[in-house]
């Protein structure tokens, strides 16, 4: 065997985004016991961080030792005890994910589903919620597949009139669009790392509210899976002075995620929000300078996933292979019913930079280019221009 020498790729697909040389610099810091006085000061700093950034002051704050996914089997494992009613909305591949674990954890579903490229259909969740008590409503934030933003802060309030519990999936809004569980007086929301937060994949930040622990303390049956159960995880970040050992925390993973929200509030949270907002504004400008189409309406569009058609007569496998062979680009392909339909183009934590919209216009007019369209890149960086100053 040889050590690994990763190539340089430049990151704009779903996530992960690019890491900050900041943060990979952190990852490789001497590791420390995970009981160490030093790493306990760590842990409080980053419970601290991300109830600001989840701005969830009265919740539970904590990252989980595991991606994303982690966070939604955590939200759902431990709110849903076998036949109680959930009402999931599906609106991409994430909603679905959320049906099958739901469906695993013994609950009885239903599944509300909107057309991919739309958000979430407010009014017929209102529906499903009316048509009989349901413990728990479901639903993303940030649809990754579709590059769609849903209305958190309305399905959130519906959930609270018909006495169900709220989980968000926020892993792709976390840090790229305001996340705001006290306004929504949201209970269960979770992220991932590897997405506007730019650490690298593998932690899992998850926010608790009072009514949602509350919840799983009534429980009947204990939760299923032992590593996620929110009441024993707390044993171990909760206790302040008293922590006792309940898994061995992926310390260097932590430090990257602490290193990565020291640059987030140097910068500032609403600074961040806008820098997304900018590159998303003139990505798009440029984009449909090169003559490609948007599949989201412009007031449903996250400004952190971009999804674009493929025009007529490309190759879409071909695009993103070039943009990979000869730009080290990576941008990332359709799912379920938009596979070879769309391409997504993430603008996400460090990846939502000038340089990177930029770069990500002039290779794909050279990949469009190369399949023999007319494209006009000066245009298209013109276009762009004007957005960025
Ligand atoms: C990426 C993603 C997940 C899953 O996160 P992993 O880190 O891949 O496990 C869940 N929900 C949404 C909306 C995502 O974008």
């Amino acid at each position: 065997m040889q050590s690994f020498h990763p190539p340089r790729r430049i990151l704009m697909g779903p996530g992960p985004s690019d890491v900050s040389p900041r943060v990979l610099a952190a990852l490789s810091r001497p590791t420390v016991g995970h009981l160490d006085p030093a790493f306990q000061d760590l842990m409080e700093e980053i419970k601290a961080a991300l109830a600001r950034l989840f701005n969830a002051p009265d919740h539970v704050c904590v990252p989980l030792p595991a991606p994303g996914t982690a966070g939604m089997e955590a939200a759902l494992m431990n709110l849903l005890e076998p036949g109680d009613r959930a009402v999931i909305a599906v609106n991409g591949v994430f909603g679905g994910r959320m049906v099958d674990m739901a469906g695993r954890a013994g609950a009885e579903v239903v599944r509300v589903d909107a057309p991919w490229g739309e958000p979430v259909n407010v009014a017929a969740v209102e529906a499903a919620l009316a048509s009989g008590p349901a413990k728990v409503l479901a639903f993303v934030h940030a649809e990754t597949s579709t590059g769609v933003r849903s209305d958190a802060a309305a399905l959130c309030a519906l959930a609270r009139r018909h006495g169900a519990l709220s989980i968000v999936d926020c892993v792709t809004s976390l840090g790229g669009v305001p996340v705001d569980a006290a306004a929504w007086d949201a209970d269960v929301l979770y992220s991932g790392t590897q997405k506007c937060l730019s650490a690298p994949p593998g932690l899992s930040p998850v926010a608790f509210s009072r009514r949602a622990l509350e919840a799983v303390a009534a429980r009947t049956t204990p939760v299923r899976n032992w590593l996620l159960d929110v009441s024993l995880l707390m044993a171990y970040w909760g206790g302040e002075g008293g922590r006792t050992y309940h898994h061995t925390a992926p310390i260097n993973s932590l430090y990257g995620l602490h290193e990565s929200l020291v640059a987030l509030f140097e910068e500032g949270q609403q600074a961040v929000f806008v820098r997304h907002a900018r590159m998303h504004e003139a990505l798009v400008a440029g984009l449909e300078a090169l003559g490609l189409q948007m599949l989201v309406a412009p007031e449903h569009r996250l400004p952190q996933l971009n999804t674009l058609r493929v025009p007529e007569g490309v190759d879409e496998a071909a695009v993103r292979t070039r943009l990979l062979a000869h730009w080290d680009l990576e941008i990332g392909a359709g799912l379920g019913p938009l596979k070879g339909q769309v391409w997504r183009i993430g603008l996400m934590g460090a990846s939502a930079s000038p340089w990177h919209v930029r770069v990500c216009l002039t290779a794909l007019a050279d990949a469009l280019g190369a399949q023999g369209r007319q494209v006009d890149l000066t245009a298209a960086l013109d276009a762009a221009d004007a957005h960025l100053g």
